[in-house]
């Protein structure tokens, strides 16, 4: 599924000792987070003295070259990969962003999107701060700065933040003394996970425990909702700043933006994405020759789709891994052309079969309806779609790029009108019920905003914020 973007992925590196070098470890870590954000890429070192970064548009390929890498020297480190959701794709709204003033000098990259961010804006605006882009990491920034005035020190300022922001953000700071602090929001929408490179001793936090792994690190916990971490000088200290007897993980981790090979909060994504594939079966059999996965978001529930039905799974559909940066794509007929730069039946496979697409959601439906349409003319017989995730039905305002709801088409339409509209044999989407089953976890445990409308954020003028991501949003 290519129509939904993540917004960012966030690393930070802390050796013990000033000989170690670690931009180079953030960037392999930027590099196994960059599934989630094509936009930008940033790395901010601490050399002993001051904050140094480096950061441009582009794959975190692209933006670091060697020299550069080797011009970043200092043994504590942070990095960003970006997708953005409110604020344009410019150097400007690129992360880390450096708060630099006479009281406060600190690098800061974030993961999320702050729902009352307009409202926090204003307060500071009428207190004086002055503003230089319309990004709500900005606005976290400002906010902590502003508290750093009143408090003793960081962790009492991102104490007092957590208490004044609303949303979801999982967040790395690098102060001028060369401390990190880790920051998961009390819902604990976003994973943030803190592990080890036992070789040196570096700690290591980042979105996402395959990031860890890529570092030949050992994962140690999750930073658990409400809470902070900080690590300075091979010592890791935690606070639980806020306790909530609820909890609004985003389902979509799960079922598609984390890496199959992530752990989130003691869950695989793998299995449960092959759990959500066996439910799909249970819920929506079907008679076919083939299992297809659409690659490589339908490929670990086409796994389990295929194991819970005996109908054997074939690569019937290739992708070019080349394609990346599907958010340029300004109008509708460039996105799907552009789907079949991405996609291209395998005629050898889906000739004269009947076949089970499986994939992990629907958004406007545009891609599917031109996999289905390749695959028929590539001369499958039929193709029943299966989805591993309910039908989507409201925006988020979360730190996901949705369309808007009209754009959204089960927001609009029945399940046989999309089915209709994809010219799909049969269409069967996963159940909320069986999301939970498949995940492991309680409706009270998961942000399920986009699929029944029950925001688990109060207080916000979500009217407002639409006007403002919507002018974002495609
Ligand atoms: S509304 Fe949907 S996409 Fe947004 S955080 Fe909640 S579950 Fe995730």
């Amino acid at each position: 599924m290519i129509e939904i973007k993540e917004r960012c992925g966030v690393i930070a590196l802390s050796a013990p000792h000033k000989s170690i070098q670690v931009s180079r470890y953030a960037f392999d870590g930027l590099m196994a987070l960059q599934h989630r954000g094509q936009e930008s890429a940033g790395i901010y070192v601490f050399n002993g003295k001051s904050i140094e970064g480096y950061k441009g548009l582009g794959l975190v390929s692209e933006v670091f070259s060697t020299n550069i890498l080797s011009g970043l020297i200092g043994n504590v480190a942070i990095g960003h990969v970006r997708y953005s959701t409110t604020a344009k794709s410019d150097i400007e709204n690129a992360q880390p962003y450096h708060f630099s003033s006479t009281y406060a000098n600190f690098a800061l990259a974030f993961n999320g999107t702050i729902s009352n961010f307009l409202s926090l804006r204003k307060e500071l605006e009428e207190k004086g701060h002055v503003f230089t882009s319309n990004s709500d990491t900005e606005v976290i920034a400002h906010l902590i700065a502003s508290n750093l005035l009143e408090v003793e020190d960081y962790m009492e300022a991102l104490s007092l933040a957590m208490t004044q922001l609303k949303g979801a953000y999982s967040m790395v700071l690098l102060t001028e003394t060369g401390e990190i602090y880790a920051v998961r929001d009390p819902l604990g929408f976003k994973p943030l996970c803190l592990g080890v490179i036992p070789k040196n001793e570096i700690y290591v936090v980042a979105s996402e425990t395959a990031a860890i792994d890529t570092l030949s690190g050992e994962f140690l916990n999750d930073v658990a909702p409400g809470e902070i971490v900080r690590i300075c000088e091979g010592e890791v200290t935690t606070k639980k700043a806020v306790s909530l007897n609820r909890h609004a993980r985003c389902m979509f981790e799960f079922v598609y933006f984390s890496r199959p090979d992530s752990v989130f909060d003691g869950i695989s994504i793998y299995k449960a994405r092959e759990k959500l594939g066996r439910i799909l079966y249970r819920l929506h059999p079907a008679e076919a020759d083939l299992v297809v996965p659409v690659p490589d978001s339908g490929r670990c529930a086409a796994t389990g789709y295929s194991e819970e039905s005996g109908i054997p799974i074939a690569e019937g559909l290739m992708k070019n891994r080349y394609v990346w940066r599907t958010f340029i794509m300004p109008t509708q007929s460039y996105r799907e052309n552009q789907v079949r730069l991405k996609f291209n039946p395998v005629k050898s496979v889906v000739e004269g079969r009947d076949i089970v697409l499986v994939d992990d959601s629907i958004v406007r439906a545009t891609t599917i309806k031109r996999i289905v349409h390749m695959l028929k003319k590539a001369g499958a017989k039929k193709v029943h779609v299966r989805i591993s995730c309910p039908p989507i039905i409201a925006a988020c305002y979360m730190g996901i790029d949705f369309p808007t709801r009209r754009e959204l088409i089960a927001a609009n339409c029945t399940v046989k009108e999309i089915c209709n509209f994809i010219e799909a044999d049969s269409l069967g989407y996963m159940t909320i019920d069986g999301l939970l089953e498949g995940i492991g976890l309680p409706e009270n445990e998961l942000c399920l905003a986009c699929l029944n409308c029950k925001y688990p954020i109060e207080e916000i003028d979500f009217e407002l914020l639409e006007k403002t991501l919507g002018g974002e949003r495609r």
